[in-house]
């Protein structure tokens, strides 16, 4: 009822939200009454989560920040959803996202607009968007985001709170409307390290119905944290090529500081890099698009949500897609059909492909020589909503940081580091290899 409040206060301010069914929540929270009251433990108790707009919850609408989705009702649970029931969470609402996650701002959404809660006039980052913005606004205790490019990690850092993405396999995708299937993983947007380690241990696990999720035990992630404040006997890289020119200088001393901080605390620091990193970028947008474009196709006018009839069934397609999707989310289709086409496959796609892979070997090295890497986590704070609409490049560049990580398929943590003289929050990124949360999660719990 308290959170309920709050979104009823601030909600109209903040746009975090998409949809709250008041009597589905109450309902929820009710029936973790009853199993409280019967003795009954489960590690998220009565706690009320907020949902991102892309995964499925069986009876709810899920958009994905899509006019082609409007009158689509899920049939079923997304896995790391029934696993969050299981967990005894109350599912609290939907919050905002770019049009299927394509996007830094959540200016993408079809929806609504999602304001920064430190400034009003400022995007929350995205596309996780109203998961951040829900959460460091106050308007939900916690949220599930999910992260292709740093959909999590990005919207964290603009909004000051803790966003984890996970190992790609870690979380089930099952459920997870696809964007970029290679790359797509589920995971926690909190106000703490401790919140984050929770929830992931309640998502986390292998299923059967994901063929790409990992078969290996989930440890108990809050044992991760029993250190405390120490870093001793942990090397922690600094990687060279992530203090990018054009990176902010007012974000480049807070994560230096960040770095001080954590010698203090025990860390041996160590410089290290990177060399093929400043290829990540094009890669991630080519690869990204290409299965954007596959993933996409099913949204054909006939099984799922809007329909705009035509003469023929091509008609219908063509007039359906025309009408449903957003410039953005037609972009990708556009370029990700064009590095697929015959041609040019050979030329992006399969270049793209080889350059991942020497992304995932510079992880690979630097992960022989250090437990995790400390690098900024966006290369600016948070900008004017509507200062980048105009120029989707810009927009694109700016996942120069995160997109990375993504491609090699390993975790990656974003915590508040501090603020800039104008008073906006700024992420350090904790990069782990792969399977490697629990580290990353030690190092983000004894710095914050
Ligand atoms: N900003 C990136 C993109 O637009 C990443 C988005 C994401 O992680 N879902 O593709």
């Amino acid at each position: 009822e308290a959170v309920l409040a709050a979104i009823g206060r601030g909600d109209a301010r903040l746009g975090a939200y998409v949809r709250v069914d008041r009597e589905r929540v109450l309902e929820q929270a009710r029936a973790a009454d009853e199993r409280r009251a019967a003795g009954e433990t489960a590690p998220l108790l009565g706690v009320p989560v907020a949902i991102k707009d892309v995964l499925n919850v069986r009876g709810e609408a899920c958009t994905c920040g899509s006019r082609i989705l409007e009158g689509y009702t899920a049939p079923y649970d997304a896995t790391c959803v029934a696993k969050l029931r299981e967990a005894g969470a109350v599912l609290l609402g939907r919050v905002n996202m770019d049009e299927f996650a394509m996007g830094s701002s959540t200016e993408n959404s079809a929806l609504r607009t999602t304001r920064n809660p430190w400034d009003p006039g400022r995007v929350p980052g995205g596309s996780s968007g109203g998961s951040a913005a829900g959460v460091a606004g106050g308007l939900a205790v916690a949220s599930l985001g999910s992260d292709t490019g740093g959909s999590i990690r990005q919207p964290a850092a603009f909004c000051g709170c803790v966003g984890l993405k996970p190992t790609y396999g870690r979380v089930s995708r099952y459920g997870l409307t696809a964007f970029a299937s290679s790359l797509d993983q589920v995971g926690p947007v909190t106000r703490s390290v401790q919140d984050a380690a929770l929830l992931l241990g309640a998502i986390a696990g292998h299923d059967p119905r994901d063929t790409t999720s990992l078969d290996a035990p989930v440890p108990d992630y809050t044992e991760a944290l029993a250190s405390g404040t120490d870093l001793k006997g942990m090397t922690l890289g600094l990687p060279r090529e992530y203090f990018v020119e054009g990176l902010d200088p007012e974000i480049e001393s807070a994560v230096r500081a960040a770095v001080d901080h954590c010698r203090t605390l025990g860390a041996e620091i160590r410089e290290v890099s990177l060399p093929r990193t400043r290829y990540a970028i094009s890669a991630y947008y080519i690869i990204a698009p290409a299965e954007a474009s596959a993933n996409l196709a099913r949204f054909d006018g006939i099984r799922y949500g809007n329909r705009v009839e035509g003469a023929s069934p091509i008609e219908l397609y063509r007039r359906t897609r025309a009408a449903g999707f957003g410039p953005e989310v037609k972009r990708r289709i556009i370029l990700g059909t064009y590095v697929l086409s015959s041609g040019y496959y050979d030329a992006y796609y399969l270049r793209a492909q080889k350059t991942r892979t020497l992304v995932r070997e510079d992880f690979r090295d630097a992960f022989g020589q250090c437990d995790a890497l400390l690098t900024p986590c966006t290369p600016t704070p948070p900008y004017r909503i509507g200062e980048k609409t105009d120029d989707p490049l810009a927009m694109y560049l700016d996942d120069v940081l995160t997109t990375p990580a993504s491609l090699a398929g390993i975790c990656g943590l974003s915590v508040p580091c501090g603020f800039t003289d104008a008073g906006l929050p700024v992420g350090l990124q904790i990069l782990g290899p792969q399977l490697g949360e629990e580290t990353v999660l030690r190092v983000g719990h004894a710095y914050e």
